[in-house]
């Protein structure tokens, strides 16, 4: 086998677009001199969410597969890195897919709720009035949920189980006000 082929076999795929992806994810990359290989640069978060300017987030380049590369390449991907690359994918996708309702279901519950409805409808609001208050905690409550859903890092059980709540403490609220 020549050396593309040797990678696709222990890539197990054949299309380019997801070899690049799993070689990236399994270290076979040229790091990005100015981020080191991470996309984005610490300490920047507050511009352009910290995205490296010098690779555009793409952490670099891929690395000429050499002989002695495939061979790594072969030896890690032995050490079921791959598997654990692609369970991961797996996870995040699934958590996604049972994220996706539960957050439609309460960005419309925070908008069209009796608390925000009263709040778009007054001009000057008292900060201490029980309508600013309410719409304090009902804010903070989907800033949570918005943190749980984006993040990633979450499986679909956690995410889920966070959210139910945040939409029922949502809901309380909502239910709990009168204007
Ligand atoms: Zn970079």
């Amino acid at each position: 086998m020549d050396i593309q082929q040797r990678i696709e076999a222990a890539l197990k795929t054949k299309e380019p677009k997801r070899i690049k992806a799993r070689l990236f994810a399994l270290g076979f990359f040229n790091k990005c001199g100015k981020c080191d290989g991470k996309g984005v640069i610490d300490g920047f978060g507050h511009i352009a969410n910290g995205v490296c300017f010098s690779c555009g987030g793409s952490k670099g380049r891929v690395a000429r597969m050499t002989r002695e590369l495939v061979l790594e390449l072969e030896a890690k991907v032995a050490t079921g890195a791959l598997e654990a690359y692609l369970a991961h994918n797996k996870a995040v996708a699934e958590a996604k897919r049972a994220i996706a309702p539960l957050k439609l279901t309460i960005d419309k519950e925070w908008q069209y709720g009796a608390v925000h409805t009263a709040f778009s409808k007054k001009r000057d609001i008292d900060q201490t009035s029980a309508l600013f208050l309410a719409a304090t905690r009902i804010n903070k409550l989907r800033d949570v949920a918005n943190e749980k859903a984006q993040s990633g890092k979450s499986t679909a059980a956690e995410a889920v189980e966070v959210l139910t709540q945040t939409l029922a403490a949502i809901r309380a609220e909502n239910d709990g006000f009168t204007s």
